[in-house]
């Protein structure tokens, strides 16, 4: 795995100033709402750029502001802001970004919050969108009108994994001179760093990775210090989505662990993922880094890893043999979201009425792994105890 150089630096020193806290090592958890002044100047400064200093919890807090000089720092940003969960960093970025009239481009299939923005919340304001196959740059093109403004990538996205080329669309926008927003979830910027392909914003929920104990949740927005200025003055103070310092506090600890994590969840992975590859009832594995995965090249070009999340079909296409598999698991648990320590399954037909259900649509067959912290032997015999029963 390659680091960046000064990665102990950020997740042990970088703004922790440990002398204005007794030198403790680990920061103290400044749980208030307010920030007394002796001078009305004082006052009235914090009143014109709140992002200057300490003035109410809703704005910054100090706990707060060690995680995220740390958080911009590893995505290579001049800054960035740290929201309660990840579904409100998204809708902080894009609505500052936008108005009335505008028509944004996306990858298809964006997390699920974010397609719910845009297809519920933003058409009350005019705003239109455009879902497209995102995995080439002519199709952003092509989808351009000259009343777009925004593009939204995802890469990996989170089912099928489908990459953009980041860098080829950053540029496209760039010419064009539209807001890019990129979820970098799947990633983590240990793995990638949208920013330094271009992009104007890069997201990360830090629920999964970054917390990492399925104990919080959490979301980053990194980009320009301008950038998250205009977003701080406006939705992060008026939407109130910020985090608070107990869970600020619980990411800066799973900050300090989060490379010994990533890397044993890789090494894990493709552990499983071989597992998964050869076995008789399996039909087929979905996973970034195989040499099998339709966007190989470009996913070891722009990334550096691919961590413990990947997708499998099994054989038979019924239902109730998807349904069998999940149940028939002991130790993996069911389970939305993934990043913690432990091992999750989730079937797409869990989201699809039985009705609905279509044997040849091969989505409808997807079961999505994360892979944690456990012994690959553990994992590997409770898949296969659960495999045993599966017609092939
Ligand atoms: C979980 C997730 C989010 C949303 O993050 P929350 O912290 O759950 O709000 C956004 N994008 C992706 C890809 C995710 O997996």
């Amino acid at each position: 795995m390659h680091l960046p150089d000064n990665i102990s630096y950020i997740l042990n020193e970088l703004g922790e100033d440990r002398e204005n806290y007794f030198n403790a090592v680990s920061p103290p958890i400044i749980q208030t709402s307010n920030f007394a002044f002796k001078k009305v100047a004082d006052l009235s400064r914090a009143f014109d750029d709140e992002m200057g200093g300490y003035l109410y919890s809703r704005g910054l807090n100090p706990t707060v502001d060690i995680l995220r000089k740390k958080l911009a720092a590893l995505d290579g940003a001049e800054d960035c802001l740290v929201f309660n969960n990840g579904a409100a960093a998204i809708f902080a970025g894009i609505f500052a970004n936008i108005k009335s009239g505008d028509h944004i481009v996306s990858v298809a299939k964006p997390y699920t919050w974010v397609q719910r923005m845009f297809d519920v919340i933003l058409p009350r304001f005019g705003v239109t969108v455009t879902y497209i196959d995102g995995t080439a740059t002519s199709n952003w093109d092509a989808a351009t009108r000259p009343n777009t403004t925004f593009y939204y990538l995802e890469s990996p996205n989170s089912w099928d994994y489908a990459l953009q080329p980041i860098r080829e669309v950053a540029a496209l926008a760039k010419s064009k001179g539209i807001t890019t927003l990129a979820d970098n979830s799947y990633c983590t910027p240990l793995y990638q760093k949208p920013i330094e392909m271009g992009i104007d914003m890069s997201m990360q929920t830090a629920t999964k990775y970054i917390g990492g104990h399925s104990d919080t949740l959490g979301g980053v927005l990194s980009g320009s210090h301008a950038m998250m200025k205009k977003i701080f003055d406006s939705e992060y103070l008026n939407i109130g989505s910020g985090i608070q310092p107990f869970n600020a506090w619980l990411l800066i600890r799973g900050l300090r662990t989060l490379p010994a994590r990533i890397e044993r969840i890789t090494r894990t992975t493709a552990e499983i993922v071989q597992y998964m590859k050869q076995h008789p009832v399996v039909e087929s594995v979905l996973f970034p880094f195989d040499e099998s995965f339709p966007q190989y090249q470009l996913a070891v070009q722009q990334m550096k890893g691919a961590g413990g999340l990947f997708t499998f079909r099994l054989k038979t296409k019924n239902r109730q043999s998807i349904v069998q598999f999940c149940e028939s698991l002991q130790h993996i648990m069911m389970a939305v979201s993934w990043g913690g320590h432990e091992s999750l399954v989730i079937p797409k037909c869990a989201g699809i009425l039985p009705a609905d259900f279509d044997p040849a649509n091969k989505e409808h067959g997807y079961i999505r792994m994360y892979v944690g912290l456990e012994e690959p032997a553990y994992l590997i015999s409770d898949l296969e105890q659960a495999l045993a029963g599966i017609d092939k």
